[in-house]
């Protein structure tokens, strides 16, 4: 997956603008060779707990739950364009950028990935400073997400 610097540097800023919450987003692009482009998305887990919170006990600080329409909109226009969802990210707030269980139960489809192709990036935020970034994208080999490397782009 590829991201150009200054687009990356968008997903940081979000995190920190939206910090003590999880921020979260889509990457799209018309090929998966060229850059992605970066979709700011809602975390509505809030709205969710708020409403439902025995079915949703999390709260936005550990986790997310991007607007099913904001979600709905973006993979259908990129599908119209004939573009893929190279990605999705979100930030981890006070802890490492690791890929966690909760955030692969949510990119699983059953036991198949949900979106075999994408990237999920994870941002680590600790208040006003980004410490780290992962990317983690489906492996079939050994049947799990692996580490990968986001290809940085000027
Ligand atoms: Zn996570």
């Amino acid at each position: 997956m590829k991201l150009r610097r200054q687009d990356l540097e968008q997903i940081f800023e979000q995190s920190r603008t939206e910090y003590p919450d999880e921020c979260c987003g889509i990457l799209t692009a018309p090929t998966v060779d060229e850059p992605s482009q970066v979709h700011r998305c809602r975390n509505i887990q809030n709205e969710l707990h708020a409403k439902d919170p025995q079915q949703y006990p999390r709260e936005a600080r550990i986790a997310y739950f991007i607007d099913p329409q904001q979600l709905y909109q973006i993979v259908a226009g990129a599908e119209k364009k004939g573009e893929v969802v190279t990605g999705f990210y979100h930030s981890h707030i006070d802890c490492d950028a690791y890929f966690s269980d909760e955030d692969k139960e949510r990119a699983m489809a059953w036991d198949e990935p949900a979106y075999p192709d994408a990237v999920y990036v994870v941002v680590s935020v600790y208040g006003d400073e980004v410490r780290n970034t992962k990317a983690f994208g489906w492996n079939e080999e050994s049947r799990d997400f692996v580490d990968v490397e986001i290809d940085i782009v000027d």
